[in-house]
């Protein structure tokens, strides 16, 4: 069993990232416990150009840049963790890792963030990674001069298709809806991209070939009719989940599995509090997660002082 820490994080995005640098820099001892890569959302984001402050630039960078500073002010960071148990009642809050390892702290912030929603059609499992990809910065390059789709119609799916024709040759956007979900410059700049199609009121219901994706069939849903495509990727940017499957029954959730939190991010359990893409709120950015993760860890201090 290691010590037990002042304030224990579990998730390393944005909002994690950010509650460490304000409760380690508070002199607390702090641990930040991430399943997966350090970063989150962040890692996956070629360009982050509406951070105050900050020029253009990715999101690995900034991703990196919050690690350092972190570490810099002594938070203890462990990536790549899988955890099994949470026991979060009484003055000491334990979670166990599915190794065995147990963690303490006296008060947790839940940052466990969000992550990309599937089309659930026949053929996604089987076409994952063999031409259907949900990141264009990880698999962009593999669709060099290839003619791809892009599904959805939110700021995800519009900004990713403009960063995704840098590879491309073609990128058709299918989107359900007449109309997109995205913002108005989003929108503009993937209308005036030449390299970009649009089909719209239309679904994909299927994906084809042979041991590689090669062909899809979409319903146009104004008609009903269905059309069959060749395409050589798709990308699908239709939303996220928050990570909070495995917090059912620790914590209070809304109906749609996102953790409940007041104005300073306290949830239904003294000592836990929780920030980013996995509380109930409207806008998902970098910006508002790393405002929770600031208000939660300066609220883990005040909590710590009484
Ligand atoms: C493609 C894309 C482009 C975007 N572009 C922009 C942009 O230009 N500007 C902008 O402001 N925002 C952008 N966003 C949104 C922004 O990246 C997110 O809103 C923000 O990064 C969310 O941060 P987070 O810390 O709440 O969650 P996440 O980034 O999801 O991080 C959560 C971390 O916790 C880990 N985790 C999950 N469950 C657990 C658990 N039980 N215990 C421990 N760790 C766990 C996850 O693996 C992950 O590493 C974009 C998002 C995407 C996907």
């Amino acid at each position: 069993m290691n010590d037990v820490f002042d304030v224990m994080i579990l998730g390393g995005g944005a909002a994690g990232l950010s509650a460490g640098i304000y409760s380690s820099r508070a002199k607390l001892s702090t641990l930040i416990l991430n399943e997966g890569a350090l970063g989150g959302q962040m890692v996956l984001t070629d360009e982050i150009a509406n951070y105050p402050g900050v020029e253009t630039t990715n999101g690995y960078k900034v991703a990196n840049t919050m690690k350092k500073q972190a570490k810099d002010f002594g938070c203890k960071i462990k990536s790549n963790v899988s955890i099994a148990k949470y026991a979060f009642h009484g003055d000491v809050k334990e979670v166990e890792l599915k190794d065995g390892r147990k963690f303490q702290a006296k008060s947790v912030i839940l940052a466990p963030g969000g992550k990309s929603i599937t089309l659930n059609i026949p053929g996604e499992g089987a076409f994952q990674g063999k031409g259907i990809s949900y990141c264009a910065t990880c698999d962009g390059d593999f669709f060099t001069d290839k003619e791809i789709i892009v599904v959805g119609g939110g700021n995800s799916a519009l900004e990713e298709a403009v960063t995704l024709t840098n590879y491309a040759s073609k990128v058709t956007i299918v989107h359900q809806f007449d109309h997109f979900q995205a913002f108005e410059h989003a929108v503009e700049e993937a209308k005036s991209n030449p390299k970009i199609d649009f089909i719209m009121k239309t679904e994909l219901r299927q994906f084809m070939g042979n041991g590689k994706l090669q062909q899809v069939t979409m319903e146009h849903l104004s008609n009903g009719n269905v059309e069959e495509m060749d395409v050589d990727g798709v990308f699908i940017f239709i939303g996220y989940k928050p990570n909070t499957e495995s917090l059912k029954g620790v914590i209070s959730l809304n109906e749609k599995n996102e953790i409940i939190t007041d104005s300073e991010m306290k949830t239904n359990i003294p000592g836990v509090f929780a920030a980013g893409d996995c509380i109930v709120k409207k806008y998902r950015q970098v910006t508002t997660a790393v405002a929770d993760g600031t208000i939660a860890a300066l609220s883990a201090v005040e909590y710590l002082k009484n």
